[in-house]
């Protein structure tokens, strides 16, 4: 709401000051920049901070039959293959495909996808190893990140501790989930995203900041919350103007994750 009623604002003033000389409707135009981003949040917690309070446990059930694909989604990947996909480096992706899902390859890198999204509703499946190896960031790791650099956390985080901001379903390094709704090693988890991507301006300037609302095993954990800048491991770096339209990126961190059932909405078509 706060980003809402502020973009309302700052629109009415900006239509204000075009009424003004060129002089003026650059001052106005700085100071609309300067405006928005000064409400991307300062997040006061510690990056990474063990000791903040672990979110608490929700049990979301069983796993539901893999979900029904809307009639204008953008089917990512169907269990069969990875056509819609590739490596980062630009050749075929490595993961290995079976059984109607894929499974990460360590070493093989992340894989993206092939087309680009900016605003976008996206329902990713995911299921840690079982048994699981490892502990903390190494049980169960994997990511999904939108436009290459904003990650919501894959992790096993059933019975499993680490810092909440890097838990399943953390926006990571950056906000914890609400709630930790995690099923076990081995079952089918799933992350409805709804991703509305960063503005800039003409001068690479950021107007807007990005906002994640996710829901995890159908509980929300993230509620539009507004993004510091792309995610990182203990840094919280500043919005860089990119592209309106990136690709999806799963990330190999030598788990065995598997995905299925990958689609997405084009928020802007
Ligand atoms: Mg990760």
């Amino acid at each position: 709401m706060f980003l809402i009623r502020s973009l309302g604002i700052l629109g009415i003033a900006g239509l204000l000051g075009c009424a003004g000389a060129a002089p003026l409707r650059t001052d106005a135009a700085d100071r609309q920049t300067a405006a928005v981003t000064s409400i991307v949040p300062t997040l006061h917690e510690r990056i990474h901070d063990t000791a903040r309070a672990q979110p608490a446990v929700v049990d979301p059930g069983p796993p539901p039959p893999a979900s029904r694909v809307p009639s204008d989604a953008v089917v990512l990947f169907d269990g069969r293959d990875l056509s819609e996909w590739r490596s980062r480096d630009g050749g075929p992706a490595q993961w290995k495909v079976e059984g109607g899902h894929v499974e990460v390859v360590a070493g093989t890198g992340a894989i993206t996808t092939i087309r680009a999204f900016g605003d976008c509703q996206l329902h990713v499946e995911w299921a840690a190893p079982d048994p699981p190896a490892d502990a903390g960031q190494d049980r169960g790791n994997s990511g999904v990140f939108l436009m290459g650099r904003y990650e919501v956390q894959v992790l096993d985080s059933y019975g499993s501790t680490t810092y909440p901001d890097g838990q399943a379903a953390a926006i990571y390094g950056q906000y914890p989930p609400l709630v930790n709704a995690s099923r076990p090693p081995g079952a089918w988890q799933s992350f409805d995203i709804v991703f509305r991507r960063p503005r800039f301006n003409e001068r690479g300037e950021l107007i807007a900041p990005a906002r994640v609302t996710v829901i995890h095993n159908g509980v929300l954990v993230h509620d539009a919350v507004i993004l510091t800048g792309p995610t990182s491991h203990r840094q919280r770096p500043p919005y860089g103007a990119h592209p309106d339209r990136l690709p999806i990126t799963l990330q190999d961190h030598a788990s065995p994750v598997r995905f299925r059932n990958i689609w997405v909405r084009d928020l802007e078509r």
